[in-house]
């Protein structure tokens, strides 16, 4: 089980935990959040097409998502596997990823559902705003976030869990017992 989806609201500690699970089955992450970020730094073409959006909490346009997910599950370092974090968001996604990887000869084995209360999450994304200071983690735009998350991502998880292939992990607590829950997830 190598082809892995991390799902959740934002907040919920996703690129924490993705580091890790990565870490320890070796396969890279591949966030897409991660990857805007890094062109909006550069300021390169997407990364100014992106920022448009990532500023005011809205999804970057399927167009541009989906091309680049597809340049990078090109590349020859996914073929033991990899972690997709951020990617599938919308449903359109979801089939956009399953002609790349139904190309590939392949499909995702697993989809990880981390989940938190939406006080919690408004409390992390608040404190990590104070520590990095992101753009995209100011009140309003955090609750429009998690607005956008309930309708266009929360579909993702029902089209999955159509598919038998969820599992929900709790993602309260401290980082090492979330990372050992979703491990035993994992190994079960
Ligand atoms: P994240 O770090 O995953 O919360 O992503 C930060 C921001 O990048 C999001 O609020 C979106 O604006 C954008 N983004 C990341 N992944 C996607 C995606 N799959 N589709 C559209 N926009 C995305």
């Amino acid at each position: 089980m190598t082809r892995l989806l991390i799902i959740g609201p934002p907040g919920a500690g996703k690129g924490t935990q993705a580091a890790r699970i990565c870490e320890r089955l070796n396969v890279p992450a591949i966030s897409t959040g991660d990857i805007f970020r890094a062109n909006i730094k550069e300021q390169t073409e997407l990364g100014k097409e992106a920022q448009r959006y990532t500023d005011a909490g809205n999804l970057v346009p399927d167009s541009v998502t989906n091309s680049m997910v597809r340049d990078r599950l090109a590349q020859d370092d996914v073929n033991n596997g990899f972690l997709l974090d951020g990617y599938p968001r919308t449903v359109a996604q979801v089939e956009e990823l399953d002609s790349i990887l139904e190309a590939n000869g392949t499909h995702l084995d697993v989809v990880l559902l981390l989940t938190a209360d939406n006080d919690e999450l408004v409390k992390r994304l608040l404190g990590r705003a104070q520590d990095q200071g992101r753009t995209d983690d100011t009140e309003d735009v955090i609750r429009h976030r998690l607005d956008v998350y309930d309708q266009q991502t929360a579909p993702v998880v029902g089209v999955y869990e159509k598919r038998g292939i969820v599992t929900e992990v709790d993602g309260l607590g401290d980082i090492d017992q979330v990372t050992e829950r979703i491990m035993a997830a994992l190994a079960s």
